[in-house]
């Protein structure tokens, strides 16, 4: 099975160190081109600035296979600038990918809190959280379902073949269970 990472900026190469580190059946796969996309079964889409990666994903034409792939029911994780892409509404600009229906405001903890680590429940475990500028989900769909939440705000959510967080789980490379949690949203489509 193969797990790709946009690799156009942004969390790349911890991404894919995490995937590797969890077992050898899965192969992390850096994707830039369209035969990239096409090779894997599930896509991570990093955090960065999301600014910049519409741009370069617009730049590198992989808006509308990236797009495709997604509403064909290929499982993506979308970690802050990639939630951000995946928005339905991103507050003061337009929507991007537009697949999960979720409302988004970036930058929206302030200076004092701008990047910060706590530690909350995911799913059925427990773990720390890395918040790097991290967007804040003001509001979210029926068919989403908040698997992690930090003061009452979703900061992880999955629809369907979709999941998004707003904090970082390649940021704590001792700890790989979100990117399993990932890893067997792949296998049950499979
Ligand atoms: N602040 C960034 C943005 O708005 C996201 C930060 C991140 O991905 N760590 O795109």
């Amino acid at each position: 099975m193969n797990i790709g990472v946009l690799a156009l900026q942004g969390s790349v190469a911890e991404h894919l160190k995490m995937i590797t580190s969890i077992n050898k059946k899965y192969g992390a796969i850096p994707v830039k081109t369209i035969d990239e996309l096409a090779a894997v079964d599930g896509l991570i889409i990093p955090g960065g600035e999301s600014t910049t990666l519409r741009k370069l994903m617009d730049v590198f034409n992989l808006y509308t296979p990236v797009r495709e792939r997604i509403v064909a029911g290929m499982p993506v994780w979308g970690t802050c600038a990639g939630l951000i892409l995946l928005a339905d509404r991103i507050e003061g600009e337009r929507q991007y990918l537009g697949l999960l229906d979720v409302d988004v405001k970036r930058n929206a903890y302030g200076r004092q809190l701008d990047s910060f680590v706590d530690e909350g429940d995911f799913d059925d475990i427990y773990i720390r959280r890395v918040f790097i500028r991290a967007p804040v989900i003001t509001r979210v769909g029926e068919g989403v379902t908040v698997l992690s939440e930090c003061n009452g705000a979703p900061v992880a959510v999955r629809q369907g073949n979709i999941l998004a967080t707003t904090f970082h789980p390649e940021m704590t490379p001792r700890d790989n269970r979100v990117h399993k949690y990932f890893c067997s949203m792949i296998e049950s489509r499979e």
